[in-house]
């Protein structure tokens, strides 16, 4: 069977067994065409209410959720030399995929020059300071020295409290690999860690009863805030986008898992479409994390690799946010008329891939680290109002996709791994009538 069948069978399964979130999906998208324009505002707040609601339920066991899963997977690999060369596949897989994202990107926005359109809504000397600013930065190279240094928490409570996911990983993961290194007297601590992992994927089954309403809500009150129209006006940026992300969807993610594995990328397809279509509702990778970690541990691959692979891709694999945030760069670049030497074009590409792994999984955190990237060639985003007014009109419906792609790709990742480790069950992952029976 044709490959691009199989992934539209698979979602089909994937939809035919969560029919009520994606009904919620395209509900939502009518009610927000038929909202614009129009009055409603109790019918606002209450979608606001409901879609709120939703977030902050899921968004409540995060963090304890990452934290357990951490630990778990950590200790239960336990040796050193198998999680090095875990951690290492890890990284070597997101970076592949990350690179490539950046690379699609670059070309798409240099091929259809989406902001070369907009440039007539920049005032002339505006674009004049902008280009200038870019120009000096280009001759003395900055230091991202210090973003690395961010990275590394003073205070671990302090990083909890404030939710900063980045620090909060790099302390339990050094935390997790000291437990595993002391021996048997972790057993209380991994003990208590197992109970936390259970009872939060307990709380996270129950949230999901209300993931229909929320994620309907959430896209009425995405949708209605900018209508149909904006559609036509910034079409050209929105079509790279979609066509960058379909590529990775349609293309790089079945190429990458048909050379590093055995997986049937529409079995995967159909194994996470609830994962997928809540990624797409909520526009958070965090958010949506318990559930791409049942999603892959129900159709059989191994929870040591779920558990280890996962959280850490939520937060750190951001493939999807790269690529929209190249095309930005590019397209804000365009724009204001600043001349795309090869040089920007790869320190644009670079920069992008610190920056999405910089980046939060919640709604609205890719937008925000584009700063740093901006910061690299030398501009402040105030520099960019004009541009990045554009950028915001359509935020929430470029999240919602670039969080699809972003949810996607880790469990594209952890499959891959589980496949090189046989930590996969394939009689489970193939076959989505067994997890019927058993779901
Ligand atoms: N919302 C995205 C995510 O959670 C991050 C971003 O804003 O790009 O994956």
């Amino acid at each position: 069977m044709k490959l691009h069948m199989q992934i539209l069978i698979a979602l089909g399964l994937g939809i035919k067994r969560n029919w009520h979130i994606f009904f919620g999906i395209i509900l939502g998208i009518v009610v927000g065409i038929f909202l614009h324009g129009h009055e409603y505002p109790l019918v606002s707040t209450v979608l606001t209410f409901i879609g709120q609601v939703f977030i902050r339920l899921i968004q409540m066991v995060v963090i304890p959720l990452v934290v357990s899963a951490i630990v778990i997977g950590i200790t239960s690999i336990g040796d050193n030399k198998q999680l090095g060369k875990f951690g290492t596949k890890m990284v070597v897989y997101y970076g592949i995929i990350t690179s490539i994202a950046v690379a699609i990107g670059a070309v798409l926005a240099l091929i259809f020059k989406p902001g070369v359109g907009a440039a007539h809504y920049i005032a002339e000397n505006a674009a004049s300071e902008v280009q200038a600013s870019v120009a000096a930065a280009m001759e003395q190279q900055h230091n991202v020295l210090n973003i690395f240094l961010g990275f590394i928490p003073s205070n671990p409570m302090h990083s909890f409290a404030a939710g900063d996911m980045v620090p909060i990983i790099v302390f339990v993961l050094i935390f997790a690999v000291a437990l595993a290194k002391v021996g048997d007297v972790n057993r209380p601590i991994v003990s208590f860690f197992e109970s936390v992992f259970a009872a939060t994927m307990k709380i996270t089954d129950w949230i999901m009863y209300f993931a229909a309403p929320g994620v309907f809500a959430l896209t009425a009150s995405a949708v209605s805030s900018f209508g149909i129209d904006i559609f036509t006006s910034i079409s050209k940026y929105l079509l790279v986008l979609f066509i960058g992300f379909m590529l990775q969807l349609c293309v790089v993610y079945p190429l990458f898992l048909k050379f590093f594995s055995k997986v049937n990328i529409g079995m995967l397809y159909s194994a996470v479409a609830e994962a997928m279509m809540v990624a797409f509702g909520t526009a958070s990778s965090s958010a949506t994390l318990p559930l791409t970690i049942a999603c892959c541990e129900k159709r059989g691959i191994s929870h040591k690799i779920a558990s280890f692979v996962l959280p850490l891709g939520a937060t750190l694999n951001m493939d999807g946010t790269a690529l929209l945030q190249t095309v930005a760069v590019i397209f804000l670049a365009q724009a204001y008329g600043v001349a795309l030497t090869p040089f920007l074009i790869i320190e644009i590409a670079l920069l992008a891939i610190i920056a999405s792994s910089t980046c939060a999984g919640i709604p609205g955190a890719g937008l925000i680290t584009i700063a740093l990237i901006l910061n690299g060639m030398g501009l402040s985003p105030e520099q960019l109002v004009a541009g990045f007014a554009f950028l915001f009109t359509i935020e929430r419906i470029t999240d919602m996709m670039r969080t699809l792609v972003n949810v996607t790709s880790d469990a594209v990742v952890v499959a891959a791994i589980a496949d090189n480790e046989n930590e996969i069950n394939y009689d489970l992952l193939n076959n989505p009538a067994a997890y019927e029976d058993i779901a």
